[in-house]
């Protein structure tokens, strides 16, 4: 049982927007904000966010509003933040890089402990201080260095043994990036997936719907 079990999931999926946004305040020295300010700027109703977070403690004062600081260090503690979960990333190719690179893993409660990869040409290269490692010395790594959690960013096709690997040596939290479904084959791990193409793909609904294909997609389309 998740110690905030009482906070329902579509209330756990906002609080990461919670937790920039009220970041971003804090940043620009913003030391109370009312409920009607930060629905006109997060595009959430009043009454939303005064639900969403009397939730977990009701840090909003009628006539004062809410204590940023507060409200961001606990949204922060509900979200685990504050924890230092140790991640390896397995696949050093375009997006695996990307995501080595770009993410602020220490901010979001993850280190990055470990980059692996099959790949002759990768191994040994470095990505953010840290060397990349053959994947045939995977079991060695993790039984040396307590492992928490396998972002996934190999093809599909190579996915499924690898997570069998994974799952031997005890790891049961994922980040996947991969098109391979994790869950299928297990049902005591925790993943979250990150598709962007099924983002890609709802972007363009989304465009179709609402304006015509440029004259000369036809061209575009036969270039790629
Ligand atoms: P590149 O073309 O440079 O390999 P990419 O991002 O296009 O990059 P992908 O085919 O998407 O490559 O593969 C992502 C990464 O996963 C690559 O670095 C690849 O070497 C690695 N990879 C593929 N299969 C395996 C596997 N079985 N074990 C470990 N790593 C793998």
């Amino acid at each position: 049982m998740h110690k905030y079990e009482n906070i329902s999931q579509p209330v756990i999926k906002r609080l990461p927007r919670y937790y920039r946004f009220l970041g971003e305040l804090l940043d620009k020295g913003v030391t109370r904000i009312s409920s009607r300010e930060l629905s006109d700027k997060m595009g959430f109703t009043a009454s939303q966010i005064r639900q969403d977070l009397n939730c977990f403690g009701g840090f909003g004062q009628q006539g004062y509003g809410y204590a940023v600081q507060s409200l961001y260090n606990e949204i922060g503690h509900i979200l685990g933040l504050d924890h230092c979960y140790k991640a390896i990333l397995i696949g050093a190719g375009n997006l695996g890089k990307a995501v080595a690179v770009h993410m602020s893993f220490e901010k979001r409660g993850f280190k990055l402990i470990g980059i692996f990869d099959n790949d002759p040409a990768k191994v040994g290269t470095v990505i953010r201080n840290i060397t990349v490692t053959d994947l045939d010395k995977l079991e060695e790594f993790c039984k040396e260095n307590k492992t928490d959690v396998a972002i996934f960013t190999v093809p599909k096709a190579a996915a499924p043994s690898i997570a069998d690997r994974l799952y031997q040596l005890g790891i049961r939290n994922y980040w996947n990036f991969s098109h391979y479904d994790l869950s299928i084959n297990y049902d005591d791990i925790i993943v979250e997936n990150v598709h962007l193409n099924d983002s890609l793909m709802i972007l363009c609904y989304k465009i179709s719907d609402a304006c015509d294909e440029p004259e000369d997609a036809q061209e575009f389309r036969k270039a790629d």
